[in-house]
């Protein structure tokens, strides 16, 4: 089972608890009808669990069985659901019109409702990616489905998504974490929800550990090359001649500089008898470099 199997199989199994809930779950359900022809209504789904789901809704909602028609191979089996109902064909007219507002047509009266619309649609249409590899949150409607009352109802409800063709269809897309999570945890499925959260984590922790590390490989850098310069520099006092004609404490430092090209500014103060202090060697290490520049 993939990763969003596993989702929709949490989200079927909510139970529904009140008839306001079960109209916008149903509502979200038929979120992408396929065809309609005189007031027969034909919904195509993917899932065998989610067309059984909508089937049991339906008969519900609008009193008739629908008719199920099974086509395809094993692993793209599509589950099509032909039905009428004056009132469900009534629903799907105004869902098309612009600026449909599906929180006014379904007529959501709890706080659930919103939700159970989204997991409703999500069920029909959504996907949703493993959160260790991405966060990718898709609905994706057939064509022919009209798409701005879905989208009306995302917006409205906080999130606005990003729109993408596909073969055969529009993609409402989420690619952010935060969204990802909220949506999902809206939709109910609490479980998926704390599986993005532990992600989300990891994933903050994962980039910290990278930043500390390229911090720290930034800083051994910087060292190494500043130590090359001062060898250098050293180096070329030595080959000219000069070392022994600079002043006791600068030929001091050059000396332990010399002898010790990997130690860190800290570790050639210690190295110092007697005592410096570190813009003391700082000092003497510039001037080191000043006196091999006038070579
Ligand atoms: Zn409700």
């Amino acid at each position: 089972m993939s990763f969003a199997d596993d989702v929709r199989a949490e989200l079927c199994a909510i139970p529904i608890k009140k008839p306001c809930c079960r109209r916008a779950l149903t509502a979200g359900l038929l979120s992408c009808v396929r065809t309609c022809e005189g007031k027969q209504m034909t919904v195509r789904y993917k899932h065998e669990a989610v067309a059984s789901l909508a089937m049991d809704l339906l008969a519900r909602q609008y009193g008739k069985q629908p008719a199920l028609a099974i086509s395809g191979a094993s692993g793209h089996r599509y589950y099509d659901l032909t039905f009428s109902s004056p009132a469900c064909y009534k629903q799907y007219l105004r869902m098309r019109e612009a600026g449909a507002d599906v929180e006014e047509i379904v007529g959501f009266s709890c706080d659930a409702c919103r939700g159970a619309f989204l997991r409703g649609a999500f069920l029909a249409a959504g996907t949703v990616n493993d959160p260790h590899k991405a966060f990718h949150l898709e609905l994706l409607l057939p064509d022919g489905v009209d798409t701005a009352a879905l989208i009306g109802f995302l917006s409205a409800s906080g999130y606005p998504p990003r729109s993408v063709k596909r073969a055969g269809g529009v993609g409402l897309y989420y690619k952010d974490g935060g969204s990802v999570e909220d949506l999902i945890g809206m939709a109910g499925a609490q479980h998926t929800v704390f599986e993005i959260i532990n992600s989300r984590i990891e994933r903050d922790i994962r980039n910290n550990e990278n930043r500390a590390t390229n911090c720290v490989a930034k800083n051994i850098e910087k060292t190494i090359s500043a130590a090359t310069r001062q060898m250098e520099a050293i180096n070329a006092l030595m080959e000219a001649g000069k070392l022994d004609a600079l002043p006791e404490a600068l030929r001091v430092t050059a000396l332990v500089r010399y002898r010790n090209p990997d130690a860190t500014l800290d570790e050639l103060v210690r190295l110092h008898e007697p005592p410096i202090s570190k813009s003391g060697l700082n000092h003497r290490l510039k001037k080191l470099l000043e006196e091999a520049e006038e070579l």
